[in-house]
């Protein structure tokens, strides 16, 4: 699942970011509300995260404009205020949820569940296949051939990431960013090992061989070509 949090509070949003991805999540973090903005337009997510007090383009204006254009993603409201106004104001403009500052992380993380179980997210986003691999996001299975593998949940995020962009080779550095929360001064080792880990649950025992190594680049995800 993939979720993008719009929060210009930076402790606020390393925290929450940091305990999603921690979940399992993969994870997109807009700083200020004009990235918020093109993100969410621009880019699938399975639910927004959005601070309402944002600079550059508040979060009513954001889901407003979401809204507007047929984006459908649920979207958690979360903000300092606590006035029945701007909850009712929230929830007309379209928001799913709303959660008033300060929150317990686990509470966040209960209404994120329950927001995603809902269906509100797009059923083309809950199932990722590519040959005989099989990736229940809803779920956070994966099967190879009807068998199930079993993944911890940081190596199902990092499959998802690599079956969501099949075939584009990923820098470490990104999946580094993506998955582990850290930046490309960190030792990437961490990579390689998680992704050595990946081949032997989904690649080592089937045919073809799903992972690839593009040297000097990263890792793709894709069928091999013929020959
Ligand atoms: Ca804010």
């Amino acid at each position: 699942m993939k979720l993008l949090v719009v929060e210009d509070e930076s402790k606020m949003a390393d925290y929450v970011r940091q305990g999603l991805m921690e979940a399992g999540f993969i994870v997109d973090l807009a700083r200020n509300g004009l990235d918020g903005h093109m993100m969410a337009m621009n880019e699938r997510y399975d639910l927004i995260i959005l601070d309402v007090m944002l600079s550059g383009m508040d979060g009513w204006r954001i889901l407003q404009a979401m809204r507007a254009s047929g984006v459908q993603v649920p979207v958690l409201f979360l903000t300092a205020r606590s006035s029945v106004d701007d909850r009712v104001r929230g929830l007309e403009l379209g928001a799913d949820d709303y959660l008033t500052k300060p929150f317990a992380f686990s509470e966040l993380l209960a209404r994120v569940r329950t927001l995603l179980r809902r269906g509100n997210a797009p059923t083309h986003h809950d199932r990722i296949q590519i040959a005989d691999l099989e990736l229940d996001l809803a779920r956070r299975r994966a099967t190879r051939a009807g068998r199930r593998i079993n993944l911890t949940n940081k190596e199902f995020a990092l499959l998802e990431l690599l079956a969501r962009r099949r075939s584009e080779v990923l820098p470490r550095s990104l999946i580094a960013s993506q998955i582990w929360d850290m930046n490309f001064a960190s030792d990437t080792n961490v990579i390689d090992v998680a992704i050595r880990r990946l081949r032997a649950k989904i690649d080592d025992d089937f045919e073809p061989k799903l992972i690839q190594t593009v040297r000097g680049m990263g890792y793709t995800l894709d069928i091999p070509d013929e020959g």
